[in-house]
């Protein structure tokens, strides 16, 4: 699939950019932990070019029969591509946090406590299965091709790689409208002041309009990693505990009502 080997083609580019990062910030990084972290991209790129092995030919129907709108691919058309894109990722992400069966996918990806760019690589392969693809459909139900879609997507993705390091630059004016590292390490830190905040892919004005945005402050440096426990270095750790934790939970409740709560509900009424 094309979208698959976008990433694949950027891959020297992130390379390059974690060698360079390497040699600035040793201390964040562990040979275990990056093998962990580049097993995590493999195995989530795995799995996703069979979840759009197998998805395509239901995207191609509902485009063909489904599609709202016929117009032509354009500078105009596709950068509106790019916003409602981003636009559907930012919801995406917070539901991902607010949760629990999105959360026991996503969560693989907040649960180191180092932030850089292996970080950014840090991705559950179980996204298809918990619907990550939904979040897309309504690109295609305006008439946008499924491959260009999913291409869209790849990109986004390929860009929010950058946001993972500690070490960028300021980019003070760009981050006004932008994602970028200081937004980025926020979100991945658990001090209460910055959880559930900076859910943006590539425009981080999506936060600024529905009040999840923040700003560093000064006294608390963000301290990286999940609030409820410490994941081992550990493939069968960090893919599969979240959700045995879960199962355990909704194993525990009374009626399907109350399991279906469960898991629809929020991660935090499970601590
Ligand atoms: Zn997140
Ligand atoms: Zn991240």
């Amino acid at each position: 699939m094309q979208a698959d080997y976008i990433l694949l083609a950027l891959s020297p580019v992130f390379a390059i950019a974690i060698l360079l990062e390497y040699r600035k910030a040793k201390a964040s990084y562990t040979l275990k932990e990056f093998a962990l972290n580049a097993t995590l991209a493999l195995s989530h790129q795995a799995a996703d070019l069979l979840s759009l092995i197998l998805l395509m030919p239901m995207f191609h129907w509902l485009y063909q029969h489904g599609a709202l709108f016929t117009f032509e691919i354009n500078g105009y058309t596709l950068l509106a591509a790019f916003i409602i894109q981003d636009f559907l990722y930012y919801w995406f992400h917070r539901a991902s946090h607010h949760c629990n069966w999105l959360w026991a996918a996503h969560i693989v990806h907040h649960s180191s406590i180092n932030m850089n760019f292996s970080t950014a690589m840090r991705q559950s392969l179980f996204y298809p299965i918990v619907g990550m693809w939904l979040f897309w459909l309504p690109l295609v139900l305006l008439g946008y091709t499924p491959e260009l879609v999913m291409s869209i997507v790849a990109l986004n993705l390929a860009y929010q790689f950058f946001v993972h390091t500690e070490h960028g630059p300021q980019l003070k004016w760009f981050g006004k409208v932008f994602n970028t590292p200081t937004h980025h390490c926020l979100h991945h830190a658990h001090n209460a002041c910055y959880i559930d905040k900076n859910f943006g892919g590539v425009l981080i004005i999506w936060d600024k309009l529905f009040g999840t945005f923040a700003q560093p402050e000064a006294s608390q440096p963000p301290e990286y990693g999940v609030t409820d426990r410490v994941y081992r270095l550990s493939l069968v750790d960090v893919l599969l505990t979240p959700w045995i934790l879960l199962a355990r939970h909704v194993q525990k409740q009374p009626t399907w009502r109350a399991k279906l709560k469960v898991l629809l509900g929020s991660p935090k009424t499970l601590e």
